[in-house]
């Protein structure tokens, strides 16, 4: 699908709006409809290439949003549920397991290679791949993620303010 995304071209460049083509949600995948997006420092920190995310790049990893699309095998939240995205996670390391996601033994590839583990990155466009970072990009009008990177919030809450319902929800 077609999607508006800002783009970071260049170590420390200014974020740019360009059009990107996003693909399909692949089993364990979710398109989420972004309605906002905060911009945290780590972002920053990828624009200025101190984590050497491969750019370009589609940055952004708290943005509160609706679910669009699922691929197969997606049980945890269903198109129209309301979320809150945050970082990716293996689920299958020791730490993982103990619902301890945040100190998973692979945090740094699943949110810091730009990439899904085959190397593939959702959005593209003709001049070739464009990455990610934390198995998302919220900077657009819509990211795809995984499932694991959701954090699902009541209907009834102001999506506006995601990213302080974040915070709460993540590290409550
Ligand atoms: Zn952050
Ligand atoms: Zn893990």
């Amino acid at each position: 699908m077609l999607i508006t995304a800002a783009t970071t071209e260049a170590k420390g460049a200014p974020f740019t709006l360009s059009p990107l083509e996003l693909a399909d949600p692949r089993p364990g995948e979710v398109v989420v409809r972004m309605v906002g997006a905060g911009v945290c420092h780590t972002d920053l920190v990828v624009r200025d290439q101190w984590y050497p995310v491969p750019l370009p790049a589609v940055l952004g990893h708290e943005g509160p949003g609706v679910v669009a699309s699922v691929g197969d095998g997606v049980t945890f939240v269903v198109p129209d549920d309301h979320v809150v995205l945050t970082f990716n996670s293996c689920g299958g390391c020791r730490t993982c397991v103990q619902g301890r996601p945040a100190y998973c033994d692979q945090f740094f590839a699943y949110n810091f290679a730009g990439s899904r583990g085959d190397g593939s990155t959702p959005p593209h466009r003709e001049a070739g791949d464009v990455h990610g970072v934390f198995g998302q990009s919220s900077f657009a009008t819509y990211a795809l993620a995984t499932e694991r990177n959701l954090v699902k919030v009541d209907q009834t809450a102001p999506l506006e303010k995601g990213t302080a319902l974040k915070a709460v929800l993540t590290f409550a």
